[in-house]
């Protein structure tokens, strides 16, 4: 049996059998891990709180080889992230940008720049006014760290530069494509004005992206155009957004009209 140590962000958690937890972990060494954590479901684990989903901790595990499941040692907390945890529309877009990492990448397959991009979101989660934005911005930097970054300059058919009419986003052909050269029918039409801010999204720092003010339609197509991008790369869409689309009409519902 290996020992192993790594930093790692919780990112799926469950129950299992009368006391065990299965717990998925992101690291930044091994990629994507799925363990289970003895007894910790017990009122006194040696685990406590640590496996709460986002906690951030340094995890020591054991591999025997012969099975998917390591054996969850120890998990010492570095960031809880309970901020993201314990607000309603952070839990939502934390949620969705672990199941983003979740889906699109395989077992055992490390990524450290990936890593590094979660651990940073969910910091900027905690603190953000702005939860959604932070969600777009990994998702953007998430898609072209996993080597599907589209090309959003020219026509992928026929080499034509951008702007033209009605381009469409073909995930098949790996980027735009001009509405002459016929599009894949599940292609996502977008707006110019939402192509030229896609360019100043990938142009901008972190920090600038996420404090760039867009107009409220902008904004909207960008969220649309971002989901459809990623349904279409992970073969469906994330669990997690309709969690956040009922989440916000919750709010609908129950926040007190202005006066
Ligand atoms: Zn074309």
């Amino acid at each position: 049996m290996a020992l192993h140590k790594t930093r790692a962000v919780v990112i799926g958690r469950r129950a299992f059998g009368e006391s065990d937890r299965l717990v998925d972990f992101y690291t930044r060494e091994y990629g994507k891990v799925r363990g289970i954590a003895r007894a910790a479901r017990r009122p006194r684990s040696r685990f406590g709180s640590a496996l709460e989903l986002f906690t951030l901790g340094e995890m020591v595990f054991f591999d025997s080889g012969r099975s998917e499941l390591v054996q969850v040692d120890h998990f010492d907390i570095v960031r809880s992230f309970v901020g993201v945890r314990e607000h309603l529309e952070r839990l939502g877009q934390g949620a969705w940008a672990v199941e983003v990492v979740a889906r699109m990448t395989a077992d055992r397959d490390p990524q450290p720049a990936l890593f590094g991009l979660l651990v940073r979101t969910l910091a900027t989660m905690e603190r953000t006014a702005r939860p959604a934005r932070a969600a777009v911005c990994f998702g953007l930097r998430a898609v072209d760290l996993l080597g599907h970054r589209p090309r959003i300059d020219r026509c992928m058919s026929c080499g034509r530069l951008h702007p033209f009419e009605d381009p469409a986003l073909d995930v098949t052909a790996g980027g735009l494509v001009c509405s002459a050269c016929r599009p894949s029918a599940d292609a996502i039409p977008l707006s110019g004005a939402l192509v030229g801010t896609l360019k100043r999204l990938r142009a901008l720092s972190w920090e600038e992206a996420l404090r760039l003010n867009l107009a409220a339609d902008l904004d909207a197509e960008l969220g649309v155009v971002l989901e459809g991008l990623l349904a279409r790369l992970m073969g469906r869409y994330p669990l997690s957004s309709r969690f956040l689309t009922q989440t916000r009409r919750f709010h609908l519902t129950v926040s007190p009209p202005d006066r």
